[in-house]
Formats: structure tokens, C-alpha cells, sequence
């Protein structure tokens, strides 16, 4: 790939890390212990709370928690595109190492199968 495809790429890239990591920051924080780790964080409290407003809270947590797995997931997919692209390894399928389709990376820039092998795309 032309280093000004990289260069478009990485962009894409990071604006969506950007905009992933402020979605997440909004819910969650970073595990302490682990810096790729996400935690969900129960919503901002008053001092006052009822009964109810407990069990509201903790629903809300799981909700938060449902959120934060596939946003933690996606993020983790694009800082490994990015690393790719600074090892110049990027845009290639990671099944048959053939160049991914342009138009798959431009819907997803973090794919790292070719169309083909689509299914094989690991979660992670
Ligand atoms: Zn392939």
C-alpha cells in the first residue's frame, strides 16, 4: 500500500479511536491494573437515594456494561490496525496475506481479512 494510503488510513483510524475512547469515557474507566481494560462505572449519585433508585442504578450499570464489551472490542481491533500500519503490515488478509479490498477497508479500516475470508475475521 502507498504510504499515502496509509496515511488516509491511520487517519480514519485514529479519528475513530478518538471517538471511541470519549464514548467509552463517558461510561466507563480504564481498569488501573490494565490499561486495555474498560470498566463500566455506575452513573454520577446524589447523596440521597431510595431504595428504587438502587435497583434503577444497577440495571443502568448493566446496561453500561452490555455497551462497553463491543465498544472495548473495537477499539482493541483499531489500535491493532494501527500498529499494523506502523510495522507497514497493514491492508493485508491475515488468512491468505493477499491485500484487503479497498472498499472493505474503507467501510472498515480495523478489517484484517480480505472479503473472501470474512469468516475467519477473529472477534479479536
Ligand atoms: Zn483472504
Amino acid at each position: 500500500m502507498e504510504k499515502e494510503d496509509l496515511d488516509y488510513f491511520r487517519k480514519k483510524l485514529e479519528a475513530e479511536k478518538a471517538a471511541l475512547e470519549e464514548e467509552l469515557g463517558g461510561i466507563a474507566r480504564i481498569n488501573p491494573r490494565n490499561p486495555n481494560d474498560w470498566e463500566a462505572v455506575p452513573a454520577e449519585s446524589d447523596e440521597t437515594t431510595f431504595r428504587d433508585e438502587v435497583a434503577d442504578r444497577l440495571e443502568e450499570l448493566e446496561d453500561r456494561e452490555a455497551t462497553v464489551g463491543p465498544l472495548e472490542i473495537r477499539l482493541h481491533n483499531i489500535r491493532t490496525a494501527l500498529e499494523r500500519i506502523s510495522q507497514m503490515n497493514y491492508g493485508f488478509c491475515t488468512v491468505c496475506q493477499k491485500p484487503i479490498e479497498r472498499e472493505r477497508l474503507e467501510v472498515n479500516p480495523a478489517a484484517t481479512t480480505c472479503k473472501q475470508h470474512l469468516e475467519q475475521e477473529k472477534p479479536r
